[in-house]
């Protein structure tokens, strides 16, 4: 076993919470359907509490506004509580003033939950682009003290986007930036240790890959939802791209986040990044 921390985090979201999709993106229609989350949850926490690791859960605020009990019982469990947004909006779709209100309202959220001091975000679906780099401004004067929005592909985030945990200055003071762990291959960066990717990768390879970055000295960072532990989900109608994102291969990922924690270290976001205490 090697020693270097890897990061590993949960974006805590129900199954509705799809972004692009029309009937499903309607938040007036949100209170309406089956809630999930927290059995979901649970086989999470209970991997974890098994393995002995700690995680940072990405709140998404609609979320701790109808599951308080949810958040306290995650953050009493030693877990960093961080925020996913309020309604699962992207960045891009937002203006600064929409963003800043949903970034308000999903710490208010929190708060009232128990989730104590918030210090890291993670936009829904990685949605931060260098056109909208005015989000890590924002985040900073809310006291947000690091990111982890930021994909260096050419068809999600952006190619000229970090590969690895770097300082991002904004006129507010810096903020840290833990993009999404991608290899190098054929000239592009693939992910591979989360949602659809890890769900399609072998998982010796995966573990293989994470035990290099860790021998290097660089740590992976994994990422899981509720929902992938949740076969019997209501399946949404969605255009086959986002269909396979969201249910292919749904069963291989509570196997996998298993053998990562027996064979790696695991810490909290903002522990592997050292700040916030
Ligand atoms: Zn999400």
């Amino acid at each position: 076993m090697t020693t270097c921390r890897n990061a590993l985090t949960v974006d805590l979201e129900d199954w509705y919470h799809i972004c692009g999709t029309g009937r499903t993106g309607d938040v007036s229609t949100w209170d309406a359907y089956e809630s999930r989350v927290t059995r979901n949850t649970a086989k999470i926490l209970s991997l974890l509490r098994e393995h002995r690791a700690r995680a940072t859960f990405f709140v998404l605020g609609y979320i701790a506004g109808r599951e308080p009990e949810l958040i306290a019982d995650i953050a009493k469990e030693g877990h960093e509580i961080a925020t996913h947004g309020h309604y699962h909006r992207r960045v891009f779709e937002m203006s600064e003033e929409e963003f800043a209100e949903d970034v308000d309202r999903s710490l208010e959220a929190i708060s009232s939950a128990g989730g104590g001091r918030v210090i890291g975000y993670r936009a829904p679906e990685w949605s931060i682009r260098p056109h909208t780099m005015w989000a890590l401004r924002v985040l900073r004067r809310r006291g947000i003290r690091y990111d982890s929005s930021m994909v260096p592909l050419t068809r999600m985030g952006d190619r000229s986007f970090p590969t690895a945990p770097c300082r991002i200055p904004t006129e507010d003071g810096e903020i840290l930036e833990f993009p999404l762990t991608t290899v190098r291959c054929f000239g592009e960066h693939l992910p591979f240790t989360g949602g659809l990717p890890l769900r399609l990768m072998p998982y010796f390879y995966v573990l293989s890959r994470i035990r290099r970055m860790n021998a290097g000295g660089d740590a992976a960072m994994v990422y899981v939802h509720p929902w992938e532990f949740d076969l019997e989900q209501p399946r949404i109608e969605l255009p086959r791209s986002r269909r396979i994102m969201h249910y292919f291969n749904l069963r291989s990922t509570p196997g996998k986040l298993s053998g990562l924690l027996v064979n790696l270290r695991f810490a909290p976001l903002r522990e592997v990044l050292g700040v916030g205490h």
